[in-house]
């Protein structure tokens, strides 16, 4: 039976229609278990009845039309408790409620499923027969697995194929595809398919010129070649051994016939370059992936990403970056930063991703330019809908795919009235983080994720968080001593006398750099932050001598290392930072030691505060890390973000002792995660005691709005407050009550 209940599935799946998938369903169901009717109910959430949606061994008029109150018969019981039920007379459950135009008088054994996606009731399974008699185990099994399955097929459908064409009139339909709310705000636009993220998004297209398409194609793999050799010249002497093998590989997969003529037969039969191009990508990757040699597997994604950087230079010829429409909404399975940055400021309006979420650094990033995104839509294929209208709504976290007039009112009405508070908030930008007890609090602001802002900001005291690692994602190639200098001497001075806080790379995670691949099946747990720098001494070294010589004459330089989680992290990054200085002094050149502090964001660290005090000057909590790690819940994970919460008790009384342990080492303590931007977060971390909040400099302003308003006696007793609390839940409904009652209900909603 599981093998039919999959084929049933697979079955259902391939159906073009909603209506046609049910129709297939009730009638496999029927004949698998020799039943005599079964029926499928879905939920109309607008008037919350459940509506009869196919039928077989029913009364055919009645689907579509035959509508149960959510609290009534069998079917809202089901409903209800979210749970199946197996009867042997229906008719003898206290909720029985008899419809006779069903034609259901005869049926006695009843058997009935709800139909759940990710804790949704979407509907009800119900399967019924004449003998008076409840259903047997195997049946029961079968009938289970087939409804545990059918949430997401059901929700696939109300996604993405076609919303109109699904049930009609019979089903006034969610109309809003639920993601997670990322970035905040609301965006209307077009749209726009960066197709060099994902080779796999790139739609067919028949091009009327074929010649045209063979030429693009081979000129794309001559500057691709001769980019790939530039870069390996000018990085040939602190390339590790394995890159530089890596480079040479990509080279001889640019110039192999598999690849061009593969390619090019493929363009002849009509597709346009792109589309060829992915069939082959995909096809060779196949080929290397079905290796057992685990070396060979791994080149399958050498082959994608050569495969995206031809990509890149096709799409030259298909999107130049001034012919992005007006409002772009920019959208993909993933996004790089180098995808968003490909965008001209002024035509990106938002940003929707099938993965991700609101802690992945594609968020992180959204945010801080202030443009709304909603993430983790993971049953939308994107590329169906390419060049659609879509409402973007950051802060409820859905989209509208060609709304409807009145959504489009309606949400153009909540556009200029975020316009208006926004103004409001902009007010407090020349105004102290000061609490109402005369208390200032310093504010920093995370750059790096945008260097265009990398400006220096008036109402911050200085950076709080550097992320170096954005400069390298925004490149080719790795940069070298000199390049980093220029941009870290820019940035230290711009802000100087102020303090600039730079982290060291920080990749692994979700942050790899498109020219050093690693592909691991637990990157958050893997060789992510110091333990790659550490591991590659060679390129950490540059960063640090790059670092020191930024230093030289204006020492307003701090560094942070990330990811640290034992003792001896430290003490190495130390040695190397000696060897770094020592050797720029034999060589002449100008250099100063910076601060040194750690990110504590693994829970090991909480436990070595005393330790690392002896070695560093300070500390700086990454909450989005520290959350994560404590909770064992993957930041970038749409399935777990419900319980993904920084206001865990855990993560506050962890957050405590943080600040308690520093405090009592004399070491200054920030934090510099996305918990110091949110407003009432931010009042729970004044109350712990911490030294400073570094944030996105778009939230600054919200924030001096709520500090402006507590005291910091309120700040440590709502920390108390919370401290006491079993769940993430009750925190929640504190603060916001606090908020509320201090008059900051829009700090909430805009939260
Ligand atoms: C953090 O982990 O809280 C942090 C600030 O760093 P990132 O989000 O870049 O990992
Ligand atoms: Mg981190």
């Amino acid at each position: 039976m599981l093998l039919h209940s999959q084929k049933i599935i697979q079955e259902i799946s391939a159906a073009t229609k909603l209506n046609e998938a049910l129709t297939i369903l009730v009638k496999k169901i029927k004949a698998e278990i020799a039943t005599d009717a079964c029926s499928v109910y879905l939920k109309d959430s607008e008037s919350d009845q459940y509506f009869l949606a196919a039928a077989d061994g029913f009364n055919p008029e009645l689907i579509g039309k035959l509508r149960i109150g959510k609290d009534h018969g069998l079917v809202g019981w089901i409903a209800k408790h979210e749970e199946a039920i197996n009867l042997q007379n229906a008719s003898d459950h206290q909720c029985f409620h008899n419809i006779p135009e069903t034609g259901e008088e005869s049926y006695h054994g009843f058997l009935g499923a709800p139909i759940i996606h990710y804790r949704q009731v979407l509907g009800v399974l119900v399967t019924q027969k004449q003998e008076r008699q409840k259903f047997g185990m195997d049946e029961m099994a079968f009938f289970i697995t087939i409804s545990s399955r059918l949430g997401s097929v059901i929700h696939h459908f109300l996604t993405e194929v076609d919303f109109n064409a699904q049930l009609g009139d019979q089903y006034s339909r969610n109309i809003f595809v639920q993601g997670i709310p990322c970035s905040p705000g609301i965006a209307i636009g077009t749209i726009i398919m960066p197709y060099m993220a994902d080779l796999q998004s790139v739609p067919d297209r028949i091009t009327k010129d074929i010649g045209k398409e063979e030429e693009f194609f081979r000129a794309a793999i001559v500057i691709v070649k001769k980019e790939l050799q530039e870069g390996s010249k000018r990085i040939s002497d602190y390339l590790p051994n394995e890159a530089r093998m890596l480079f040479e590989a990509y080279e001889m997969l640019l110039e192999s016939d598999r690849l061009i003529s593969g390619t090019v037969k493929r363009i002849h039969t009509g597709n346009w370059a792109s589309g060829a191009l992915r069939d082959t990508i995909m096809e060779l990757a196949r080929v290397f992936e079905k290796m057992e040699d685990p070396y060979m597997a791994v080149r399958a994604e050498d082959i994608r990403n050569i495969g995206r950087h031809i990509l890149i230079h096709l799409q030259g010829n298909v999107r130049s970056h001034g012919n992005y429409p007006e409002h772009t909404i920019l959208a993909a399975s993933e996004l790089s930063l180098s995808e968003i940055e490909e965008v001209p400021r002024d035509r990106l309006a938002g940003i929707i991703c099938k993965k991700g979420s609101a802690l992945s650094h594609t968020s992180i990033m959204a945010r801080a330019l202030s443009i709304p995104a909603v993430m983790g839509l993971t049953d939308l294929s994107i590329s169906y809908f390419e060049d659609s209208r879509v409402i973007v709504d950051g802060n409820q976290g859905r989209i509208y795919i060609e709304p409807l007039p009145e959504e489009l009112a309606k949400f153009q009405q909540q556009i200029e009235e975020e316009r208006k508070i926004s103004n409001r908030l902009e007010a407090f930008r020349n105004l102290p983080a000061e609490t109402k007890d005369g208390i200032r609090i310093p504010l920093y602001a995370n750059l790096g994720v945008d260097i265009q802002i990398s400006l220096p900001i008036l109402d911050i005291e200085g950076v709080g968080l550097y992320r170096s690692e954005f400069f390298f994602l925004s490149r080719e190639s790795l940069p070298t001593e000199d390049e980093q200098y220029q941009h870290y001497r820019n940035l230290l001075e711009s802000f100087a006398p102020r303090l600039v806080t730079i982290r060291t790379l920080d990749i692994g995670g979700d942050k790899t750099l498109p020219y050093f691949p690693m592909k691991e099946s637990n990157p958050f747990l893997g060789w992510r932050g110091i333990r790659v720098m550490l591991d590659h001494p060679e390129i950490f070294l540059i960063q640090l001598r790059a670092l020191l010589r930024a230093n030289a004459g204006i020492e307003n330089l701090k560094v942070l290392f990330p990811m640290i989680s034992r003792v001896s992290e430290i003490n190495d990054t130390l040695n190397l930072i000696d060897r770094a200085y020592n050797e720029l002094l034999e060589e002449g050149m100008a250099a100063a030691k910076p601060q040194l502090g750690a990110m504590i964001e693994v829970p090991s660290a909480i436990f070595l505060i005393p330790a690392l005090s002896r070695l560093l000057d300070f500390f700086s909590i990454g909450t989005n890390d520290l959350t994560q790690y404590l909770l064992a819940v993957d930041r970038t994970n749409p399935r777990v973000m419900g319980i993904y919460d920084s206001l865990h008790p855990a993560v506050i009384k962890s957050i405590y002792d943080i600040v308690e342990i520093s405090h009592k080492q004399n070491r200054l303590v920030t934090v510099c995660g996305e918990m110091a931007s949110d407003p009432a977060s931010a009042l729970l971390l004044i109350g712990t005691g911490v030294d400073a909040l570094s944030m996105n400099p778009s939230s600054i302003p919200r924030i001096k709005w709520a500090i402006r308003n507590f005291t910091k006696q309120q700040a440590i007793s709502l920390l108390k407050n919370s401290l006491q609390m079993e769940d993430a839940i009750s925190v929640h409904h504190l603060l916001n009550s606090v908020l509320k009652d201090a008059g900051l209900d829009i700090l909430v909603r805009a939260s």
